[in-house]
């Protein structure tokens, strides 16, 4: 079986089947972001539901050696979002799960899917996060634009392995090493951010 096709099997097993398209009309969505655009249809979309399961659609691309992209709700305009025709796609719209608040810590942990300006509007009445623009929790910490806010996250590496850095564990700062990293250190799939109370 030819490496994309033993790809789209794997991964259909690990996300089930409804959650991978391969339909050439599906796929059209998936050629633009911000900006309209006529770019190459990946050779499948995968939409994960969880972390374990980016691990294992990221674990099948290392193994077949099949390239990919991850995208959150694609409204970005520089085309980093944007499938190859070769890849896989690995959109995190369906990981949309708030995970934990804890106002008594300002500490937020959402899924990387979660809408920015959903969660910022939620928050407001005691808390702020400075975010009020479309895309995901995911897609404005990879494009640098959480700062300081991003404490902590989950991030599956380019071989499958999942690593955690939460805001209380001994370690490497990988929430700093993130912001800005556009989807080449590995895929968010949650992260911790401080709210900044209204005083
Ligand atoms: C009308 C409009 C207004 C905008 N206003 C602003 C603005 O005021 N300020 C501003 O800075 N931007 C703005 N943007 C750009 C865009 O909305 C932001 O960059 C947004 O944060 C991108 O989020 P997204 O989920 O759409 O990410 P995507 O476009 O899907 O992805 C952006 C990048 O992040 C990577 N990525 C996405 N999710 C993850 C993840 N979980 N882990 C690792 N990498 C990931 C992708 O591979 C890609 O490189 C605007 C866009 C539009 C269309």
């Amino acid at each position: 079986m030819e490496a994309g096709a033993d790809l789209i099997e794997r991964v259909r097993l690990v996300c089930g089947t409804r959650h991978v398209l391969t339909d050439p009309v599906a796929l059209l969505t998936y050629r633009s972001d911000g900006v309209r655009r006529d770019g190459p249809l990946p050779l499948a979309v995968a939409l994960p539901g969880d972390g374990a399961e980016v691990a294992g659609v990221v674990s099948a691309c290392a193994d077949n050696q099949v390239p990919w992209v991850v995208r959150g709700a694609g409204t970005s305009r520089d085309g980093s979002a944007l499938p190859t025709s070769a890849g896989l796609l690995i959109a995190l719209t369906r990981m949309r799960r708030v995970l934990a608040i804890e106002l008594a810590d300002d500490e937020v942990t959402v899924q990387a899917g979660v809408p920015a300006a959903t969660l910022a509007r939620s928050l407001a009445p005691t808390h702020t996060l400075a975010i009020d623009y479309p895309g995901t929790v995911g897609g404005a910490a990879a494009a640098g634009m959480l700062g300081r806010h991003l404490v902590g996250l989950d991030l599956v590496q380019p071989d499958g392995t999942l690593v955690s850095c939460t805001p209380r564990s001994i370690g490497y700062d990988l929430s700093g090493a993130f912001g800005g990293s556009h989807g080449t250190r590995g895929i968010a799939v949650s992260l911790t951010l401080r709210a900044v109370p209204f005083s």
